[in-house]
């Protein structure tokens, strides 16, 4: 089993903005951090905790993702990353770099700034991922399939010529998905697919398709333990996915 932690922002929350629970203060990231190093649990990059789990060694491990390349992951959550030694994923959507959250700020009450260029470069050159969650944010289970050829192929090129690594992890936006989408995933050439569909990764998962556990900034630690280091978010999630 692998959980894959699924954060948005490392900040405070800004004044005003709607859906707070997508924010973990650096001082929340910090304890979480330091609560999972003391139960021996590392954090590491979605790519390498799915090596783990392939070689079925991935129970000293929890995946670190955050959607969307917020300007803060580099700025805040960065630092307290490298403190403790840890990896992580980014899903960056390629059009908006630089600019921000386009897709949701009416709806979430406020625009939030995404990594520029340089920032993107000192995110990959601290060491971390960088998956694509396409070129523009949109609900993929719209589109034509030219469109989403563009949203997938474009997003991984332009990523890799930006970071001058190879984008092999893709982020459903919304977490919208189906089986067809799945499938031109897997043609376009990524390794590794996360939805926000509720569990821990198991060895037997399709890994176009692999489930998550959100941190709701919310919450307490006792919560983000439980969710993070044992099966609690994975009940039920039969029925979920039915
Ligand atoms: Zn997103």
């Amino acid at each position: 089993m692998l959980a894959i932690l699924n954060y948005h922002n490392v900040a405070p929350v800004p004044s005003g903005m709607r859906m707070p629970k997508l924010y973990v203060s650096p001082e929340q990231f910090e304890r979480q951090l330091w609560w999972l190093r003391r139960l021996g649990i590392a954090g590491v990059s979605l790519s390498e905790g799915v090596r783990r789990l392939n070689e079925g060694n991935a129970a000293g491990c929890v995946a670190l993702t955050f959607d969307d390349g917020y300007a803060d992951n580099v700025l805040d959550a960065a630092p307290i990353l490298r403190e403790y030694g840890c990896g992580a994923t980014c899903f960056v959507v390629s059009d908006q770099i630089g600019a921000y959250n386009v897709w949701d700020a009416e709806k979430l009450g406020g625009r939030k700034p995404l990594m520029t260029t340089a920032q993107l470069k000192t995110w990959v050159d601290a060491g971390f991922e960088v998956g694509s969650h396409t070129c523009s944010h949109p609900d993929m289970t719209t589109l034509n399939a030219d469109a989403v050829t563009h949203e997938l192929v474009n997003s991984r090129t332009a990523l890799r010529d930006l970071t001058g690594t190879s984008i092999s992890t893709f982020c459903y936006p919304f977490g919208y998905h189906n089986a067809e989408l799945a499938r031109c995933v897997a043609r376009a050439g990524y390794q590794l697919a996360v939805t926000t569909q509720r569990g821990r990764a198991r060895r037997e998962d399709d890994r176009m398709l692999l489930p998550r556990v959100s941190v709701n900034g919310r919450k307490g630690l006792l919560k983000f333990l439980l969710r993070a280091a044992t099966p609690y978010c994975d009940v039920g999630r039969h029925r979920r996915s039915a």
